[in-house]
């Protein structure tokens, strides 16, 4: 529970009917009784009986007076003033608005006042904050306020309020508590072993961990990458040795020279993104500096912001050149990429000699991957086939297919998703490995660690400070 008081201009700058100046904590009611004065009408009302004679009294609701400054006398403003005393209210402190007329000057005046007796100048989105430390909301609540308050459209309005309401929170913890179970049982395994047949029966955890954590986990993983499909378009990344061709695909892909094609090697240092449609479906399509061990610091930088890039991306275009076979610096981008839903294309079919087909067939075997498509990025060779093999990679995100669950998960949520599907694959292998139930139990541990991630249980400090200072000061 924090102890300083903060108020903030709750409404948006500028002219209007009415503005509100916000105030939270333990100073606020005192505060609220320095600067106002209810109206003759009002004068024996509950509100001076409770709030006057003893504030944190049931003094809840609107009372009508004036706002002035104490030192001086002079009235400022006629308003309402809401109080709410803690723990029923927002922030689970005392709150109280003020709700004047909505002039900049006046608010501003009215803000000044109040800090004048002791509040501090709130930080953005500090309401909000206190109210997730307070445990009124969780995080992915908390991030509804903000997702509520920059909606764009009526689906980005309904899905917010949606979260808002917990929906996403209750799914998470509908989730966490299996995993609560499986590890309860997994632990009481390891400490009665004389029990573990009958306490931690594979027949019953496979199905359990399949059936209850990692299918709901990949129906939110899929609401993830629908909204992204409906929001700002689905990511696909270029990716590949240097001199591959990857410019060259982009601007190949998008029918125009945006990126510098040389045969420098490592001359995408920085990455290019531009829209792009396919039959309708709507692409964000980035070139990358691509993955190669490197001392230069300009491109280890660039190389950071391909990492980034592959964990943001819905789809990878895997460049690989079939003259060149696979070398060192394709295993290594592999390795990054093994996890993601990516396409290997083939560039540089113009120079493929008799024995391609083999060399490519030799290619999929070792990467595990589908067989890709053919091109020449230089001569646009097969780019519609690339172009339509993208799109059926994507047309999943299109459709939804899980309209009963209506949530999006954010970029962060999807993060965590997405670690606590990989534990639970691990918790699956170990238990069909036949390992020591401590090891399934590392792993079910570890996937509780990523959903709590995503409400915010035991959140870093930085991780909360980036996500609030998004907001909008005042909530
Ligand atoms: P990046 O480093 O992966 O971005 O590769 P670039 O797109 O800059 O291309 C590197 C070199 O390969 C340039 O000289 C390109 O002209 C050449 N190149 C790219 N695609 C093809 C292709 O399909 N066929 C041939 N013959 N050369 C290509």
């Amino acid at each position: 529970m924090q102890l300083k008081t903060i108020a903030a201009i709750a409404t948006p700058e500028g002219h209007g009917g009415i503005g509100i100046v916000k105030i939270s904590g333990p100073l606020s009611i005192s505060i609220a009784r320095q600067i106002f004065t209810p109206s003759i009408l009002n004068s024996k009302t509950r509100m001076e009986e409770k709030l006057l004679e003893n504030p944190k009294a049931q003094a809840r609701g609107f009372f009508h007076g004036f706002i002035a400054n104490p030192a001086r006398g002079q009235v400022l403003d006629e308003v309402l003033m809401l109080v709410m005393p803690g723990p029923h209210s927002y922030t689970r402190e005392d709150v109280v608005e003020i709700h004047c007329h909505g002039g900049p000057i006046l608010t501003r005046t009215i803000l000044a006042l109040v800090l004048t007796q002791g509040a501090v100048l709130a930080e953005p989105g500090e309401f909000t904050k206190i109210a997730f430390l307070n445990g009124r909301i969780d995080l992915t609540q908390a991030e509804a306020v903000m997702d509520l308050i920059n909606a764009g459209s009526q689906n980005e309005l309904e899905i917010a309020a949606k979260q808002l309401s917990g929906e996403l929170k209750t799914r998470i913890e509908t989730i966490l508590a299996t995993l609560t179970d499986i590890a309860a049982e997994g632990e009481a395994a390891i400490d009665f072993p004389e029990e573990v047949e009958g306490l931690f029966q594979k027949e019953k955890i496979i199905p359990l961990i399949l059936n209850d954590v990692v299918t709901p986990v990949e129906i939110l993983i899929q609401r993830y990458h629908q909204a992204q499909a409906l929001g700002k378009g689905l990511k696909v990344i270029i990716v590949g040795k240097p001199n591959v061709g990857k410019s060259s695909l982009m601007n190949c892909l998008l029918e125009k020279d945006r990126v510098i094609v040389s045969d420098v090697p490592g001359t995408t240092r920085d990455f290019v993104e531009e829209g792009m449609m396919i039959k309708g479906l709507s692409f964000i399509l980035a070139d990358t500096a691509g993955l190669h061990e490197t001392q230069n610091r300009i491109e280890q930088i660039g190389l950071e912001k391909t990492r980034e890039q592959i964990e943001e991306a819905d789809l990878i275009l895997f460049v690989l050149d079939l003259q060149t076979g696979i070398e060192t610096e394709d295993k290594l981008i592999h390795e990054e990429i093994k996890d993601k839903k990516f396409l290997m294309v083939f560039n540089k079919k113009d120079l493929l000699e008799a024995n391609g087909l083999i060399k490519q067939y030799n290619i999929c075997v070792e990467l595990k991957g589908s067989p890709g498509v053919w091109v020449s990025a230089k001569y646009s060779i097969n780019i519609e086939a690339l172009k339509k093999a993208i799109f059926d990679a994507l047309s999943e995100f299109q459709t939804p297919l899980y309209p009963e669950v209506y949530v999006s998960p954010n970029f962060r949520h999807f993060q965590c998703l997405r670690q606590c599907l990989e534990s639970s694959h691990g918790a699956l292998n170990a238990i069909n490995d036949g390992l020591p139930v401590e090891f399934c139990v590392m792993d079910i541990k570890n996937a509780m660690g990523s959903l709590e991630d995503v409400l915010g249980i035991s959140a870093k400090q930085d991780l909360l400070d980036s996500i609030f200072s998004r907001f909008c000061i005042g909530k």
